[in-house]
């Protein structure tokens, strides 16, 4: 079964201080979603990555990634339409030789590596989460060859959490706390999550142009398919503070 994972990294903002989008920051030297993709295709579990891309930063993309099984498209206008468009790419490959396949590929690219048509299986991953371990990516995609048509690496909440009544302002008494919320039945979703094709496809066309998730399971949710986890890893977290991203160039030294 061919793996394809699909990288939205099209997000023009960036709360990292940075001048460039948060999934092109240097990390240790190293843009962040270079590290995501090189986790992926490291896992030796993906076989293709398709990665979304701000329009500005195509061709810079495109040369980040040269050499490697790497497809960079132009993103959309959120999260959910950057995976959207990276879906109708694959949804478009047709086995190498057809004259389908090859308009599919604007008679210019060569075919998926295989030319076999779409994958059986597709993550979709956070450039954001470059330093996912390999054993995660690859327990994913070994949860979906099982048999479950959708995956999500899932940690417990060390945190007590409070449901709040929210008001317009900040600071001491913006929120008033409604409740606390039986934390024993809520997981902090990670990415990578992995899907059968056909099922992450159905819940994209079923969603409509307009389905926003802040998830890719979410939208298999309103399916009303089964969603399983797998259990996630603390070195999956999502860098989105400048504080995350000292936090892992403190874990990169370590390591190196
Ligand atoms: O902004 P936020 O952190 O929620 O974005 C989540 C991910 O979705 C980021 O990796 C970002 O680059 C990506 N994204 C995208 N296309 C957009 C907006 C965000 O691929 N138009």
């Amino acid at each position: 079964m061919t793996v394809a994972a699909v990288v939205p990294a099209a997000g023009s903002g960036s709360r990292l201080g940075a001048d460039v989008p948060k999934a092109f920051v240097p990390l240790a030297g190293v843009p962040v979603v270079v590290r995501a993709v090189d986790g992926l295709l490291g896992s030796g579990a993906v076989d293709e990555v398709l990665v979304a891309v701000p329009a500005a930063l195509l061709d810079h993309a495109r040369d980040l990634f040269a050499g490697r099984p790497v497809r960079v498209l132009v993103g959309g206008a959120d999260r959910t339409a950057s995976v959207r468009l990276a879906l109708d790419v694959l949804c478009a490959d047709r086995p190498v030789g057809t004259a389908a396949g090859h308009a599919a590929h604007g008679g210019e690219r060569p075919g998926r590596p295989g030319g076999d048509g779409p994958p059986e299986i597709v993550l979709v991953h956070d450039a954001a989460r470059p330093l996912t371990p390999p054993a995660l990516i690859a327990a994913v995609v070994a949860a979906v060859r099982a048999g479950h048509p959708a995956v999500v690496p899932a940690l417990a909440l060390a945190d007590t959490v409070k449901r709040v009544a929210r008001s317009a302002g900040s600071g001491v008494g913006a929120d008033t706390v409604e409740r606390t919320v039986d934390r024993s039945e809520l997981r902090a979703a990670q990415t990578p999550q992995g899907f059968a094709f056909e099922t992450l496809r159905r819940a994209y066309e079923k969603s409509g142009a307009d389905g926003i998730a802040t998830d890719d399971a979410g939208l298999v949710e309103r399916l009303g398919e089964p969603v399983v986890t797998v259990p996630g890893d603390p070195a999956a977290f999502k860098v989105t503070t400048p504080w995350d991203l000292r936090i892992a160039e403190l874990l990169l030294a370590e390591a190196s």
